[in-house]
């Protein structure tokens, strides 16, 4: 059973947002609400590593049940890269990631990517589970749609045909590494 009240272990609006609508039932508090409001540093090798570094720091603090997400995105014309490091690709935030892709991406004709989600729930007594999730698609070749947060407008979703900037939320979140996480988790709980 998933508690009725979790805390998130994120600061990433576009993340919360998204757990928020896939986990329709259960009360989600961004972390800053519930007095964290401190930097995680994510030493971690693997999106897994660092979902659990995150979840148990949170807990640890708030003595409270906490989900962390830990997700990123993988081309292999980068040999995985970004990966773990996409949200700080560049160092200069959100759109200088995507400009910074776009631009090692010059000319690649294997454009095949996927995102990756690692979800840790982590409960106060110090039990943890994790669910794993994916979502395969292309890098376009320019931004394309309005929605999402991140990488969105450069991500072709192979399930969904647009990119998933283009996507409602609820097309997003049916097929979205996010939501593939999140299932998998309630699968183990
Ligand atoms: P972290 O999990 O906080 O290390 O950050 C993950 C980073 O991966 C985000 O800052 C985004 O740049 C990217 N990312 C993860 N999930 C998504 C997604 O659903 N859409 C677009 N970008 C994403």
């Amino acid at each position: 059973m998933i508690p009725d009240k979790i805390i998130a272990a994120s600061g990433n609006e576009g993340k919360i947002r998204e757990i928020k609508e896939i986990l329709k039932n259960t009360e989600i508090i961004p972390m800053k609400e519930a007095g964290f409001d401190e930097d995680i540093e994510e030493t971690g090798s693997s999106f897994r590593e660092n979902a659990l570094i995150k979840a148990r720091a949170v807990s640890e603090k708030t003595g409270l049940a906490v989900l962390a997400d830990d997700s990123g995105l993988c081309v292999d014309f980068l040999g995985g890269a970004p990966g773990i490091y996409s949200a700080r690709f560049s160092g200069e935030g959100v759109k200088a990631n995507r400009a910074l892709l776009l631009k090692r991406m010059q000319g690649a004709t294997d454009r095949k990517a996927y995102f990756e989600c690692a979800i840790c729930l982590y409960y106060p007594d110090g039990r943890y589970v994790f669910g794993i999730g994916k979502t395969y698609g292309k890098i376009l070749e320019k931004e394309t749609g309005e929605g999402g947060f991140g990488y969105d407008p450069l991500f072709f979703s192979d399930d969904l045909n647009k990119s998933f900037a283009e996507a409602a939320p609820e097309e997003k979140n049916a097929v979205s590494h996010r939501a593939r996480a999140i299932r998998d988790l309630l699968t183990k709980i």
